[in-house]
């Protein structure tokens, strides 16, 4: 090996100094489209509308699941039988999800709330007073499913869950621990003030109920089968005098989304079949029917490919990368991470062997066979990349897809970006590192 290659991670070589002019520059071109993505896909379901129209551009073969699944194929010069090669992301993002009957009146303070269940693993107080939108389907009762976006658009209302002014929160919340002072069940969004003139009951929420009609044909009972996320209505913006970072809400995990989209949908005749999966609910542990831990979806493409194969030894052949963000060291906490091990922003693509907590508990552990492989393709093709592991052993810890994948067989790696803030309502990325995490991607699917 020599010198130079070995820069790229031990030497915490800055991505911005091995990229070349000419790639900062793609960077940044990469940047202004990955943030039109961020702000127009904020829902799972959005993303794979968006996927599967990028898709269909791009005259890429793409296969849906449930309208929160996807995988796009580019077939191989390889027989399928060989393997495959697999990036697989999610697209779901931490939020706060509206219960079945969201809906009441606080006749105290003159509102109209929505109840709301948190999606995934969010620090409380960093939701409250903050503009929300609402996005989401309501299916009614004779099945007519309504797409709902609002608050996105300058002329359209947001959301918001109130909070207690600090001169009166020392009892209740000041001098609590933190993630006690702010209560699940208090994490409700105001949706009205105005009462509707006559003889009702609760007069406010009566007059929201009339809008909604009015609006959208929708009756109370409609929220009952029903999916509707608040999600941060702000958009993505570059952060920095020199513009080099972007932050924006849902960023874990769909920086990796969209940079393994671009990566495939820049793929033309790779060795073997290339495959980019897109998965929900990864962030309440990959539970559901369209999610990393359902097998049965893969195996349908894999036949579909090839109905003469076996897919078990397709699967034990095959190659994954699991695309999912790393916490970047953060400044005035550097104290949780051992910084060896630990990835910052702006060093190029994360490469973790495991992930897990405590004793690499529920880790996928790759091989060190594999993890040569990979850092030989990442040096050979020039691409920033660091090592990382997700704070000090006994700090705490975190988990992606790749043991879902490498039950089935399959050589896993985790790989993505460094993400600032994770899981706030305003993540923080590198530039350099998004556009390092598609060169990756792209350089891995064409093997
Ligand atoms: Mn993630
Ligand atoms: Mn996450």
């Amino acid at each position: 090996m020599t010198e130079k290659e070995s820069e790229y991670a031990y030497k915490k070589k800055s991505a911005w100094e091995i990229l070349t002019k000419t790639q900062i520059k793609k960077a940044f071109d990469f940047a202004e489209e990955y943030k039109t993505f961020l702000n127009d896909v904020k829902t799972e379901r959005e993303a794979v509308q968006r996927i599967n129209e990028m898709a269909k551009t791009s005259k890429k073969k793409i296969i849906m699941n449930r309208g929160k699944e996807a995988a796009i194929i580019v077939p191989g010069k390889k027989p399928v039988h060989e393997g495959l090669r697999i990036i697989i992301s999610h697209i779901d993002s931490p939020r706060l999800d509206l219960k079945q009957v969201p809906l009441y009146e606080d006749s105290e303070s003159n509102l109209a709330l929505f109840e709301t269940h948190y999606y995934g693993g969010i620090k409380k107080f960093q939701w409250v007073v903050i503009p929300l939108a609402l996005h989401g389907v309501v299916v009614k009762k004779d099945g007519e499913k309504i797409t709902f976006t609002l608050g996105e658009n300058e002329n359209e209302p947001v959301f918001s869950v109130p909070d207690l002014l600090p001169h009166l929160s020392h009892e209740v919340q000041d001098t609590k621990k933190i993630n006690e002072a702010i209560k699940g069940e208090s994490l409700d969004i105001m949706v009205g003030s105005r009462p509707v003139s006559g003889d009702f009951k609760e007069k406010i929420k009566t007059a929201i109920l009339d809008k909604l009609h009015t609006d959208y044909g929708i009756t109370e009972e409609d929220f009952i089968s029903a999916e509707l996320e608040a999600v941060p209505a702000h958009k993505a913006r570059d952060l920095g005098f020199d513009k080099s970072l972007i932050g924006a809400y849902g960023q874990d995990d769909r920086a990796c989304a969209f940079a393994s989209l671009k990566a495939i949908l820049d793929v033309k005749n790779p060795g073997h079949t290339a495959l980019s999966l897109f998965v929900d609910k990864e962030e309440i542990g990959s539970e559901g029917s369209a999610t990393a831990q359902v097998t049965t979806f893969l195996r349908s493409i894999l036949k579909k490919l090839d109905p003469s194969v076996d897919v078990d030894s397709v699967m034990l052949k095959s190659k994954v990368i699991s695309a999912d963000v790393n916490g970047a060291v953060t400044p005035n906490y550097t104290d949780v991470f051992e910084l060896k091990n630990a990835s910052s922003l702006g060093n190029g693509i994360v490469m973790s062997k495991y992930t897990g907590h405590g004793g690499k508990y529920a880790a996928n552990d790759a091989s060190a066979e594999y993890v040569a492989e990979i850092r030989t393709m990442l040096n050979k093709a020039k691409i920033p990349w660091q090592t990382g592991e997700l704070g000090k052993v006994d700090k705490g810890g975190g988990g992606t897809v790749a043991k879902y994948f490498s039950r089935l067989g399959m050589e896993v790696i985790d790989l993505g970006p460094a993400v600032m803030s994770m899981h706030s309502p305003f993540e923080v990325t590198s530039k350099a590192d998004i556009y390092s995490s598609y060169l990756a991607y792209n350089a891995f699917l064409k093997t």
